[in-house]
């Protein structure tokens, strides 16, 4: 899921505007093959251009696939750039360091021992987010250790584990109970046997829980997912430690043929991939990885399967729509939005108080997710939808919690989401009635007004025709810089631009009260960071964490 973002309407706004003519970074999709790209701790390192008013920039050059801030990986490179070899080997041992402290084959063996243990010899670390066997007891005595880890707990590691929330790598934001449930019986209606599943760490945990508990649905999941404290938790044959901006197994050949095999069992059938990536993510990396397990999934097909597609769940804001759609032509995004009506609240692990942002947006069907979270502290429906490539007409959406199926569209819509006569489509996106614009030829949010300067609808506060209000970093429109599907690679190299723009910008709001709201904002930020760091400072977890 999502890094959230500060701004209201402008983010909503539906990602249509072309991203050509604008400036920033992007990615190069089809760099030369017979060039590979360096390695950083996170793998193979994306190729990134810079882009000024559409023009690109001659030099190229080189940056993590992972991490959206240099602070959680430095890795900078210039395409024509020669190495030496000293550096190189230096680079090389810095890969090693970074690696997980244990291997796979070992993590294994020591939850196979952690089983076998007493109840009231079974310890997790909460400061190093470990499983202690007794041996490692003493080393760990001056910290928070809970004990009695029941098997129950064991099932459920996303419950013992605390969620990463670190924005620009992990965006570890779990699923609601209620939601995960409703994805798992989706699952499970759909008649599917087996789930890819990537970044989702706590539905592949509530898929396991219910086969374990109930015969019948005997689903199996796989997990992929680059939060390496899983790999304590769960077998080789159900979690690998991966990348999914670079569709790189940590652990090689081996745990590649584990997703293989599992792709491939019963000649590809019954199996679905669900996936919910970080949202400040960029779409072109996960839909050049999507393919490639789509690939593999191939593989294992018989010619005359030829035209079947992997069914697939991706679990993303709906201003990416148009990006989806550009790589995916097939898929189709779903009108569900959570649970609504009468309001519940979750069973919550929530970390309220430790992260405030202040932003407008609210997501009904995350656990730790303070403002996306459904509940009393609720303002707003969920930005996150499903998109898939199975027919939308055979995905019921509960009529209990506000759907109905609309027979013209032939798929089922939240009761707010009227068919437009003139769209041919129920059109609204975000749970709210939209109104038709003539001019514009279109639907649009019911707060939007046709501005005769930009001629199409936009907010009724917008500044016509300036970027100032747009992004920061690739200077479109339809979205801020925390949400700008360019972030990761702009920030790395635009990082001076971007605050020689925020400067700019403090100084052309010299009103006083503005500036305030701002200072406040980055008061916040900086204590969520000094919290994250104290969590950090063990030498253990640095080492578990440095390689998410
Ligand atoms: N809602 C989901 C969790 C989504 S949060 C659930 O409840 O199951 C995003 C997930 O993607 C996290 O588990 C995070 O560890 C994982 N992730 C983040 N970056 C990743 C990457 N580069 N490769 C693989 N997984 C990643
Ligand atoms: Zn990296
Ligand atoms: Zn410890
Ligand atoms: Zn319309
Ligand atoms: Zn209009």
């Amino acid at each position: 899921m999502a890094a959230p973002s500060h701004q209201g309407e402008a983010v909503e706004a539906e990602g249509s505007a072309g991203r050509r003519g604008s400036s920033g970074v992007e990615v190069v999709l089809s760099p030369d093959p017979t060039v590979p790209a360096p390695l950083c701790p996170h793998g193979p390192t994306l190729l990134f251009v810079k882009v000024n008013q559409g023009i690109e920039e001659t030099r190229r050059f080189y940056a993590c696939s992972a991490c959206r801030d240099r602070k959680d990986c430095s890795f900078f490179q210039w395409e024509d750039e020669k190495l030496s070899e000293a550096r190189l080997a230096a680079r090389e041992a810095h890969n090693r360091r970074c690696q997980p402290p244990l291997t796979r084959m070992q993590c294994v063996e020591r939850y196979l021992k952690f089983i076998e243990l007493r109840l009231s010899q079974r310890k997790f670390c909460q400061r190093c987010q470990q499983l202690l066997l007794p041996e490692d007891w003493a080393e760990h005595r001056e910290h928070q250790v809970l004990g009695d880890i029941s098997v129950t707990q064991l099932k459920r590691p996303s419950h013992l584990l605390y969620p990463l929330e670190n924005k620009k790598t992990n965006a570890q934001y779990l699923f609601a109970d209620r939601s995960c449930q409703f994805l798992v019986d989706l699952l499970s209606t759909l008649g599917f046997r087996r789930v890819l599943c990537v970044g989702t760490p706590r539905l592949h945990e509530l898929i396991r829980l219910k086969a374990s508990d109930d015969k019948e649905s005997n689903i199996k999941s796989l997990l992929l997912d680059i939060d390496f404290r899983y790999s304590q938790f769960y077998m080789e044959d159900s979690f690998c430690h991966y990348n999914m901006f670079n569709h790189h197994f940590f652990d090689g050949k081996a745990a590649l043929e584990k997703c293989r095999a599992f792709l491939q069992e019963d000649e590809g059938k019954g199996v679905i991939m669900v996936t919910d990536p970080p949202f400040g993510g960029l779409v072109e990396p996960l839909a050049v990885t999507f393919k490639k397990l789509i690939a593999l999934w191939k593989e294992g097909q018989s010619q005359d399967d030829s035209r079947k597609e992997l069914p697939i769940f991706w679990i993303f804001p709906y201003f990416f729509e148009s990006r989806i759609r550009q790589f995916f032509p097939s898929f189709c995004m779903l009108d569900y939005q959570g649970p609504k009506g009468p309001q519940w609240t979750s069973a919550s692990t929530s970390r309220e108080g430790e992260f405030h942002c202040g932003q407008e947006l609210k997501m009904v069907d995350y656990d730790n997710h303070v403002l996306y979270k459904h509940g009393k502290t609720g303002r707003k429906q969920s930005p996150v939808r499903i998109f898939t490539n199975i027919p939308p007409n055979k995905i019921i959406l509960p009529t209990e919690e506000g759907y109905r199926f609309c027979p013209l569209c032939q798929r089922y819509v939240s009761l707010e989401n009227q068919h437009c006569e003139h769209c041919d489509s129920c059109t609204s996106k975000d749970g709210r009635k939209w109104n038709h614009c003539f001019l514009c030829k279109k639907c649009v949010k019911p707060s939007w007004i046709h501005c005769t300067v930009c001629s199409y609808c936009a907010a009724p506060h917008h500044s016509c025709g300036g970027p100032k209000d747009g992004c920061f970093v690739c200077g479109e429109l339809d979205h801020k810089r925390t949400t700008c599907p360019n972030i990761s690679s702009s920030q790395r190299a635009n990082n001076t631009l971007f605050f020689r723009a925020v400067r700019k910008q403090k100084q052309r709001k010299s009103n006083k009260m503005e500036l305030e709201t701002t200072k406040g904002q980055s008061m916040n930020h900086t204590s969520v960071r000094r919290k994250k760091k104290e969590k950090g400072k063990s030498p253990s977890i640095s080492l578990l964490l440095n390689v998410q």
